[in-house]
């Protein structure tokens, strides 16, 4: 199973880490970056489409401004992302050309991925891109990305990015070698998993804290940024990129890594959109007759079953949908704004139209814009 879903895997995300090809002392590695390119090339040979999500930008920029330690403030982090990646992609471009493979750099944010006219736009680039043979180097925009339009960290973008491009199999190599039973610096005994089907609360247990210090992201992040492309029917491969060859012969079935499989139900891609990508900009609280009526009975949320509106949105924006003892079960895009929602919450339509005049829509959610999570 797990020998054929990677041999199988046609479009492949990978996501390359900071720790992998560059630290703080010395900056950029362009040696490890020609390895990985090297055996990347290997993948292509083999029929596969590969695109790349690449930290370090702000590691190598470190270096390149002299500064001491990782940056805590802001507009230095974007200072140095800004030197850095610059770095960054010039490493890639001739890593890449001595194998006559050309590659492009395309640097996102969150709004690229939440607006969906640019994320259908980016979505073209890409395959356009990949029609000519290209390999994308993605990052994100780290330095105009203020934290509000912030992806924030390397493993999620790479999932939003898996499935921008209706990927096979999401990579994420990293230092570590996957997922283990146990601390492996603790524990001796721990051993690696070599094929999660689910990833249940018990698993996540198992992520722990972050690891290493130069990236931002630790098994948590990457369980996080599994979970997320399963719910799109896309399995992920942790894999340590630091072992030379590891990535070409555990995609050629080999054993290697940790293996995270995908549900088989897969969200359309809008819905995925709203669940995972959009984020909620307030919250609606219902009564227990909407709350079976949505998750239950598939309808669209009326006026009548809101109970409670906090936050403050527009009509569009996406908004979560709470049970009444405060469990969020659903989210969606909604009609009204969040002023409307005050004057109408609770009322039955007839009454709205009587005290309000015609409006618009009838649902404050449709069904057809909502997510049961
Ligand atoms: N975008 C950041 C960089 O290139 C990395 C974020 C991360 O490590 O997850 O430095």
């Amino acid at each position: 199973m797990r020998d054929e879903l990677l041999a199988e895997a046609k479009r492949i995300v990978i996501k390359i880490g900071s720790s992998l090809i560059a630290s703080r002392e010395e900056g950029l590695h362009p040696e490890h970056i020609e390895r990985l390119a090297n055996e990347i090339a290997a993948l292509r040979t083999q029929g596969r489409e590969i695109l790349i999500v690449s930290s370090g930008a702000i590691v190598s920029g470190i270096r390149k401004l002299r500064l001491k330690d990782y940056p805590k403030s802001l507009p230095v982090k974007q200072a140095a992302a800004a030197v850095g990646q610059s770095r960054l992609i010039w490493a890639y471009e001739k890593a890449f050309e001595r194998l006559s493979i050309q590659v492009a750099q395309i640097l996102l944010t969150h709004h690229d991925l939440a607006d969906r006219r640019r994320f259908l736009n980016a979505r073209h680039t890409l395959s356009v891109l990949i029609g000519f043979g290209i390999i994308p180097i993605i990052n994100e925009n780290d330095t105009v990305a203020v934290d509000e339009i912030r992806v924030g960290d390397n493993d999620t973008l790479a999932s939003e990015v898996a499935h921008l491009a209706d990927a096979d199999l999401l990579v994420i190599l990293s230092d570590v070698d996957g997922l283990y039973t146990d601390d492996p610096r603790k524990n001796p005994a721990a051993t690696l998993i070599p094929l999660v089907p689910d990833i249940t609360p018990d698993i996540e247990r198992l992520a722990g804290a972050p690891s290493t210090f130069e990236g931002t992201g630790g098994m948590a992040t990457k369980l996080r940024a599994a979970k997320k492309v399963a719910e799109y029917g896309i399995p992920t491969l942790i894999l340590n990129g630091a072992r030379a060859e590891l990535l070409p012969t555990v995609l050629r079935g080999k054993p290697g890594g940790s293996l995270f499989l995908a549900k088989e139900r897969r969200l359309n891609s809008r819905k995925h959109w709203i669940a995972f990508t959009l984020r909620s900009r307030g919250q609606v609280h219902l009564d227990q007759g909407a709350v079976d009526a949505l998750s239950t009975r598939g309808r669209s949320l009326l006026a009548s079953g809101i109970l409670q509106v906090t936050g403050l949105f527009e009509a569009g924006d996406p908004v979560s949908c709470f049970t009444p003892d405060g469990k969020e079960f659903a989210k969606g895009l909604v009609n009204f704004s969040s002023d409307s929602l005050h004057q109408m919450k609770g009322l039955k339509t007839a009454v709205i139209q009587e005290q309000f005049g015609p409006q618009e829509y009838e649902e404050v959610i449709h069904r057809d814009n909502l997510v049961i999570l």
